[in-house]
Formats: structure tokens, sequence, C-alpha cells
């Protein structure tokens, strides 16, 4: 029997990258999409395309002939970048999503998931550290803090409205955190929990115990390691649940703790300085309700485990990549950058 014909989109990326692993690993064929191939490791696709999804011929020629996408390629990164780079990401990922799904539709593509995200829920359901858990429906009245959360949720809508008005199965999977090994970890679109292990690993091997937190650090999220992350999109896609849904950890921490847990595993004591920097919202944490009753399953792997694989790889790229140089807290501001991504 022929093998299911998979395309994933931003394959050379952190999800994407991991996701075209574990897909391999099942026996599809996979054809991975990017700007680019993944930073630490060679990808495992059995076809690899550097394509711009910003133009619908290229989102033509990357759907050609597949099955299933899985839609991750997204101008993105952690709360430095989100919160400095507004329209440059809602242009970028307007258009990726929008020539994307519009290509699948045409090229006859069965099954189309799309990666949204946390930040879609409102600013106002998150202004305690303390925070409800927050359930799919909480998404509406709509009031997400970024156009990062204003365009996925968008494509939410369009992945629904091209569900019901085309013979398209869409699902739409709201990612929560999700960190992991073989993820950025600097230059300006790391998020916390790479930004955290990078620092503590900096500290650790200048034997300096400071290390900078963004805000007074009792900002709260919750955490999803990776490899939960692919298996739960691999049966997410294999569910009959069309409707958003939530993919992440319900654990509960603030920045300080999970600062604290980073350090107790690299072994060294640390000092918090809190400067002013980007925080997004008081309070994060996904509501896995939906998740367990659709699929009977929840991320399993706890933040510790998770956090240690992670501290390891940062620790062991962090002595690859620097001696003696200490690190820079500075936010990313690339507002320079042209509008049009370069290949
Ligand atoms: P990532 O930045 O590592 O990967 C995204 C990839 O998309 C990158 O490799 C990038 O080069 C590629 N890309 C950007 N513009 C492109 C273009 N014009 N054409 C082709 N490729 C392009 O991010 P990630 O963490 O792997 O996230 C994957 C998806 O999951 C994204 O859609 C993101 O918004 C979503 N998401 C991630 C998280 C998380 O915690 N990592 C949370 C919520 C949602």
């Amino acid at each position: 029997m022929d093998k299911v014909r998979i395309c994933v989109t931003g394959a050379g990326g952190f999800i994407g990258h991991h996701l075209v692993t574990f897909l391999k690993k099942q026996g599809y064929w996979v054809r991975g999409v990017d700007l680019k191939k993944p930073d630490y490791e060679v990808s495992q696709a059995d076809e690899f395309r550097i394509l711009d999804l910003c133009h619908p011929d290229n989102c033509l020629e990357a759907t050609k002939d597949i099955e299933l996408v899985f839609a991750l390629a997204a101008d993105m990164g952690g709360m430095g970048y989100i919160s400095a780079n507004h329209s440059k990401i809602l242009y970028h990922n307007s258009l990726i999503n929008l020539h994307t799904l519009e290509s699948a539709r045409v090229n006859g593509v069965r099954k189309y998931l799309f990666a949204s995200s946390a930040c879609i829920y409102p600013e106002y359901r998150q202004e305690e550290a303390n925070v409800t858990p927050l359930k799919e429906e909480d998404a509406y009245p709509a009031q997400p803090q970024d156009a990062y959360g204003w365009e996925k949720l968008i494509t939410e809508r369009l992945c629904e409205y091209y569900r019901r008005d085309y013979e398209m199965q869409t699902y739409i999977v709201r990612f929560h955190n999700i960190f992991g090994p073989r993820g950025t970890w600097d230059g300006g679109r790391e998020k916390a929990p790479a930004a955290l292990c990078r620092k503590i690993a900096l500290a650790k091997l200048n034997g300096i115990s400071e290390i900078q937190i963004w805000g007074d650090g009792e900002q709260t999220r919750s955490f999803c390691y990776i490899d939960d992350c692919v298996e739960g999109l691999h049966k997410i896609i294999y569910s009959d649940y069309h409707d958003p849904i939530n993919l992440g950890q319900d654990e509960l921490v603030t920045i300080n703790q999970l600062a604290d847990m980073v350090a107790a595993i690299a072994g060294i004591p640390i000092k918090k300085a809190h400067i002013a920097g980007p925080q997004g919202v008081r309070g994060r944490n996904s509501d896995n309700g939906r998740l367990f009753k659709i699929l009977e399953w929840t991320p399993e792997i706890s933040l510790e485990e998770g956090l240690a694989k992670t501290y390891t790889w940062i620790e062991a790229q962090v002595k690859k990549n620097y001696s003696g140089s200490e690190s820079s807290d500075e936010p990313a501001t690339s507002k320079k950058e042209s509008m049009v991504q370069k290949q």
C-alpha cells in the first residue's frame, strides 16, 4: 500500500522539525517546507523544499500531491519578538495562512491541521497570575494581546469556513508554550524556557550567579514538552474533532519558579535581577478538559523531565558557542527588517 503523503510547513523550525522526525518514525512519506533547513540537525523528510509560503505559487508547489498538511510555518518568536514586530507578523502570517489553505483546497488535500496558539485568548481573562485555566470557548469576545494572536484567530475562522464550504477536514490546535531541545535558544526569537536555560548555562560557564528576568517574574505559564506536542498533533489529525482544541500542559508555574527549576538542574545557585522587559499577559494556563474528552489522552511528560533534557542540550550549545561572554537581555527589535522575507 502507498504511504500517506504529508506536508509539514515550518519544517525547518522547532516543532515542525520534531514533527517530521516523529512522522518518519510512524512510516509516512513527508515533505518538509520552510524558508530554511533545520538549524541543529538534518531533516529526515523524504523531500525538503525551500519555499517562501507568502507567495501563492510556492504554496501550490508545497501542497501538490499531498493528503495531509500540518500548517506550522509562521513568523514568530518569544514575547520579545512578538511584542516588537506586530505589522511584520500580521502581514507575513496572513499571507502564509491564506495561501497555504487555499492551495491545499485547490490541490485536494484531505486533512489540514492549523497550528494556532494560546495567544488568541483575550487579555481580560489573563490579568491575574493565579489564572483560571483557559477553556476553548473563552476565546470570545475576542481581545488577543498582540497582532500575532489576532492573525491566529482569523485563520482559525478561515479553517472553520473552509471545512463548512468545501469538503476539507480542518483541525485547529492551540499550543500552550511548547519547549524542548533543538529549538531557538538565542538571537531574540527564543521563548522563556530556552532563554532561562541559556542564561543559567552562561552563568555557570562564567562562574557568576546573577541572571536577568523580565518583570517581577511572578507572571505564570504552563509549558508542554515537544514529544507530547507532536504525539498530540498526530492524534488530533486522526480524530473526528474539528473545533479549536488546546494542546498544552496544565502545571502552572511562575517564571521565577521556572528559573529555580533550571538552576537546580544546572546545579548552581542563582540571584535574579528583575529588569524591565516584555512579559505578555500576567497569567495563562491550559484547560485540558476538551483534549482529554476527545483523545482520552493529555500530555504526560513532566516539566522537570522536559526541562532537564532541554537544559542539557542548551548547555552544550552554550559551551560550543560562547566562551566567557555574558548574556544579553535586549528584546529583539527587528523593525528594520524588510516586510518581504528573503529565501
Ligand atoms: P519556529 O519559528 O521554530 O518555526 C516556524 C518556522 O516557519 C520557521 O522555521 C520559519 O523559517 C518558518 N517560516 C516563517 N516564515 C515562512 C515563510 N514565509 N515561508 C515558509 N516558512 C516560513 O516556531 P515553532 O515554535 O516551531 O512554531 C510552529 C508553529 O506553532 C507556529 O505556527 C507557531 O505560531 C505555533 N505556536 C508555537 C508555540 C510554541 O510554544 N512554540 C506556541 C503557540 C503556537
